[in-house]
């Protein structure tokens, strides 16, 4: 008797966002990217992603927030499927992904979903890659792709890419702001370099405060060292985000501070509670256009879901 062959189905990948608790950005590099020091956090808010065998490549995305998601090959995750299959001589597949995490936020969505898809991808043709293969293909895809992949608090250096964990302890809360329209990092980094025309900016190193901070789980420690040299930059494009800011920390936040290049502001707050009532004040002053609650840190890009047929 012949058993049927085993069929690998749809792997599922849980990916989550990343807010940057600090954002030091040096001077611009000769090949155009500016050196960075960033201690990021993965937070509990996340896109799934399910990567299965098909006739030809595609991907699709859906959720509330999948509007301005291509779904041809500009997409990431497309990207990375191909990038896998190219150096593993893999067959045509198709992405899906459920989109929680806003889109042109500064919270790293596209890059998570390039995460998702390299783990996925691993276990569905089995290719037991091991970290080191895995954070050389995701910062080939994007300088906040490894970091995703890693999750819970790093550092990251260069373009934010070479990645060293960071000790914290206890979970953070925080609420996360939404604005209406996104905006382009490119445009972001422009406005800071031209906002700082002129002014000897030196080589970015990561605050030993913050470290500090991280380590004791107190969030009143944390807060006051929430840094993100974008930040300006960001409110001079949107001089919006400066009132959300400001409302945020008259609502009661312990910190707030805008996430990467914006327009998402992450606010830190006490716990629960505190989170639940910062939530309420901000959506009642309909400065935002939605409110999201999530903790940190959390897990980096991990497999939900794996049928086997
Ligand atoms: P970062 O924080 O890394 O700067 P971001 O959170 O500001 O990124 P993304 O959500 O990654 O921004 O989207 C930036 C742009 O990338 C989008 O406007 C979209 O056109 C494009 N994009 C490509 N693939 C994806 C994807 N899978 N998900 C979201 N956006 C994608």
């Amino acid at each position: 008797m012949t058993s049927a062959p085993i069929v690998p189905g749809p792997v599922t990948v849980r990916v989550p966002a990343k807010v940057n608790l600090e954002l030091l950005v040096g001077p611009r590099r000769d090949d155009g990217y500016h050196s960075l020091s960033s201690v990021y956090q993965a937070l509990s808010l996340y896109d799934d992603v399910t990567v299965g065998e098909a006739d030809e490549w595609g991907v699709s995305v859906s959720g509330t927030l999948a509007e301005g998601v291509p779904t041809d090959d500009d997409n990431i995750a497309l990207r990375a499927a191909r990038l896998v299959a190219d150096r593993y001589d893999g067959e045509p597949v198709h992405v899906s992904i459920r989109k929680g995490i806003p889109v042109a936020g500064g919270m790293a969505g596209g890059s998570a979903d390039a995460a998702a898809t390299l783990v996925a991808l691993d276990h569905l043709w089995d290719l037991g890659l091991d970290r080191e293969e895995l954070e050389e293909m995701a910062a080939e895809l994007g300088s906040d792709v490894p970091f995703l992949v890693a999750g819970g608090t790093a550092m990251g250096s260069g373009r934010g890419e070479m990645l060293a964990p960071v000790l914290t302890r206890g979970t953070f809360h925080w609420v996360l702001a939404l604005a209406e329209g996104g905006l382009s990092t490119p445009a972001v980094y422009a406005e800071c370099d031209r906002l700082r025309e002129g002014t000897d900016v030196p080589e970015p190193v990561a605050t030993p405060a913050l470290m500090a901070a991280l380590r004791t789980g107190d969030p009143h420690e944390l807060a006051p060292q929430l840094v993100n040299d974008l930040q300006d930059a960001a409110i001079s494009l949107r001089p919006d985000l400066g009132e959300v800011l400001s409302d945020g920390m008259e609502f009661g936040a312990l910190g707030g501070v805008v996430s990467g290049s914006g327009p998402t502001i992450a606010f830190l707050v006490e716990g629960t509670e505190a989170g639940i009532d910062l939530a309420v004040a901000l959506t009642a002053s309909g400065a935002v256009r939605d409110v999201r609650r999530a903790s940190g840190p959390v897990h980096g890009a991990h497999v939900i879901h794996h049928r086997v047929d």
